[in-house]
């Protein structure tokens, strides 16, 4: 398993992955947003010489508000384009795989309409992500795309298409936390995890882990029951990276508490 953290897309990349190296992240979610990360102003060359410097991998993270669903054809045509340009982006630094934001913005148009729309766009860059090998990947946002059914309707249409599972989101704006039901319809399918911790509701605080009502070990217990053994970002949101660093630690406790307790339950169970 490996740690990583997002860069903050108001800064410049390089200074971003120097603290995360001085933080001995195992590789950076690079989120290409302006005005610090846009993905037609990147230098991705340098990008990939730091990243090789400090033997740190990279995943793709794209910005969250694009209109890959809107109403408006041109508009949506236009996330497409960006995406596909991210995609370039994300190849040039080594990336394998770019997550998406399903859209959900088309206010007097029934669910099956924003979710044909989300599915043009993903077909729409399917052939490009493959001539580029980066795999997509859909993260779960509270609201819409937050349950096992509800993501279902964007992974079975497409199976090429990953699942990137953000836990804290998996707390928000639902009865119980979601992580168990969706990694038990899709798990297969999971390549990439954001974490952090929140207080349920609707706010997204991007917590640092422990400090609110998510419960990291059964969600470490979940992504193991899974065999993940991938990438899982820290998408801890704080000026003071004291707070990194600690969920950093927490979380390679917990995963290796976890795991060494799995062999005893499975001889107990069998
Ligand atoms: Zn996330």
């Amino acid at each position: 398993m490996q740690i990583g953290a997002m860069n903050h897309p108001e800064r410049k990349v390089l200074d971003e992955i120097a603290w995360m190296a001085e933080l001995g992240m195992d590789f950076m979610d690079l989120t290409l947003e302006p005005p610090g990360a846009a993905s037609w102003d990147v230098d991705t060359s340098a990008i990939r010489r730091a990243l090789e410097r400090h033997k740190m991998g990279v995943v793709g993270h794209t910005a969250w508000y694009l209109p890959m669903a809107n109403a408006i054809p041109e508009i949506r045509e236009a996330a497409v384009m960006e995406l596909c340009r991210c995609l370039d982006r994300f190849s040039e630094v080594g990336a394998r795989w770019m997550n998406l934001h399903p859209d959900r913005h088309t206010p007097w148009h029934p669910r099956q309409f924003y979710i044909e729309r989300n599915l043009d766009t993903i077909r729409e860059l399917l052939d490009h992500a493959n001539e580029r090998g980066v795999g997509l990947m859909i993260e779960n946002l509270p609201g819409d795309y937050n349950s096992a059914a509800q993501l279902g309707e964007l992974l079975g249409p497409v199976p090429e298409l990953g699942l990137h599972l953000d836990i804290g989101h998996a707390n928000l704006q639902v009865p119980q936390n979601t992580v168990e039901e969706i990694l038990e319809a899709h798990g297969r399918r999971l390549r990439h995890v954001h974490l952090h911790d929140n207080k349920g509701g609707h706010a997204d605080l991007h917590l640092p882990l422990g400090t609110g009502t998510v419960d990291l070990r059964r969600s470490v217990e979940a992504l193991q029951k899974c065999a993940y053994d991938g990438t899982i970002t820290l998408e801890v949101f704080t000026p003071d990276p004291h707070y990194l660093t600690y969920s950093r630690d927490l979380l390679r406790r917990t995963w290796n508490e976890v795991k060494q307790q799995t062999p005893a339950f499975a001889q107990v169970g069998g």
